[in-house]
């Protein structure tokens, strides 16, 4: 066994604060990881702040963070994929059963035993539950372990983990290519990450967002057009239009007004994933036979996909990095919809603790 420095929370109404966690020493099959940057998503916070109770009740002590980039520094005797030094990251998932349907499919995403980066069951019992990357090191299996493209910037690389790859599954599920009508609502570390994957894609894209001052931050991030969601009026000239609708937003909203502008046979996938279930007009989706979906992150082969198509296109997420110990302001930050458009953690930061 051996100690990692971490910032972990220990109820849903305490700060992050430092602590000392135990990792496992790698068997076999593992990676040890030195953490060098970790993403910071919007679900860490609903999830160390007991948000989800109903459906993923969180359990303390909580060391968030599923957006993760690091170099091996030791490798277990049957590893053949990965050697020292090499740069890798881990996502949402660092377990699975490995023989239901799904996994065998490669969609781990679904499998019924999937082990979750935090929270979820530590199966060597070296901690009651599995601690994320707000830590300086991480021990995983290496079918969890994801190569990173030699090009792209590490800092902004993270977040492709988690906000890369639940934005590139549901957009190449459901079909968006060139000549396709996309909408992508709310520009957050979700959202921004999907308008750079749908105009690589080759979509017209057009983001809905409630912050006028992100309006010429999408043009740039590959927007075609940006319209402000609470404008009725401008939201009334897209009526049945979309041919499909990506739905990033944390907080409650309303999703019919989007429903509206899709056109026959249009669907919008919830990514986001707010706290409150939301109400749906049934008369939206009858009338245009439109379909409403979701969509959680992805397997671990489309995962790679997503890395290796990134770092084709020199795709990363746009980043403030910041040190470990401003993550209670930038958590701050979050809830506020101030972040642009993804914190990323400078584990470096951590040897200071
Ligand atoms: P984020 O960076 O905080 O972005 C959320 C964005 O939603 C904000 O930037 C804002 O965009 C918009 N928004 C916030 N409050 C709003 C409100 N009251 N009304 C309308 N729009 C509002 O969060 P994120 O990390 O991208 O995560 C987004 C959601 O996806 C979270 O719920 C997260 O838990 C979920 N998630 C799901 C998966 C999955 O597998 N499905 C994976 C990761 C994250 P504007 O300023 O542009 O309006
Ligand atoms: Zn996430």
């Amino acid at each position: 066994m051996n100690k990692a420095k971490a910032y972990s929370a220990a109820s849903a109404t305490s700060p992050l604060a430092p602590a000392t966690i135990a990792r496992r020493d790698p068997t076999e099959h593992d990676v040890q990881i030195e953490i060098l940057f970790c993403g910071i998503c919007h679900s860490d916070l609903h999830y160390a702040r007991d948000e989800w109770h109903d459906v993923l009740p969180a359990v303390y002590p909580c060391v968030p963070g599923h957006e993760i980039i690091g170099r091996v520094t030791r490798v277990g005797s049957a590893v053949t994929k990965f050697k020292l030094g090499d740069l890798v990251g881990v996502g949402c998932l660092v377990d699975s059963d490995g023989t239901c349907p799904h996994c065998k499919a490669g969609l781990e995403n679904f499998c019924p035993s999937q082990v979750l980066t935090y929270g979820g069951p530590d199966r060597h019992k070296t901690a009651p539950v599995t601690y994320g990357g707000y830590s300086d090191s991480i021990v995983v299996d290496d079918r969890f372990v994801l190569r990173i493209p030699s090009n792209l910037d590490l800092a902004g690389a993270a977040p492709l983990l988690c906000a890369g790859i639940t934005t590139y599954s549901p957009l190449r599920h459901w079909g968006v290519t060139k000549g396709k009508k996309v909408g992508i609502v709310g520009l957050g570390g979700l959202g921004h990450m999907g308008v750079k994957i749908a105009h690589a894609l080759g979509a017209h894209v057009v983001v809905f967002t409630t912050s006028p001052q992100k309006k010429e931050d999408a043009l740039r991030l590959g927007a075609d057009e940006v319209i402000l969601s609470r404008n009725a009026d401008e939201m009334k000239k897209h009526a049945g239009s979309f041919d499909f609708i990506l739905d990033a937003v944390s907080a409650d909203h309303d999703i019919n007004a989007y429903i509206n502008l899709l056109a026959r046979d249009g669907n919008i996938t919830l990514v986001g994933a707010p706290t409150k279930p939301l109400a749906v007009s049934a008369f939206g989706l009858i009338l245009g036979r439109r379909s409403l979906s979701g969509s959680p992150i992805g397997g671990i082969a489309e995962t790679q996909e997503m890395l290796d198509f990134c770092g084709r296109h020199n795709i990363t997420a746009d980043v403030e990095v910041i040190p470990i110990q401003k993550i209670n302001e930038a958590w701050g930050r979050m809830v506020r919809s101030d972040v642009k458009y993804r914190f990323s953690i400078d584990m470096a930061s951590l040897k200071a603790e």
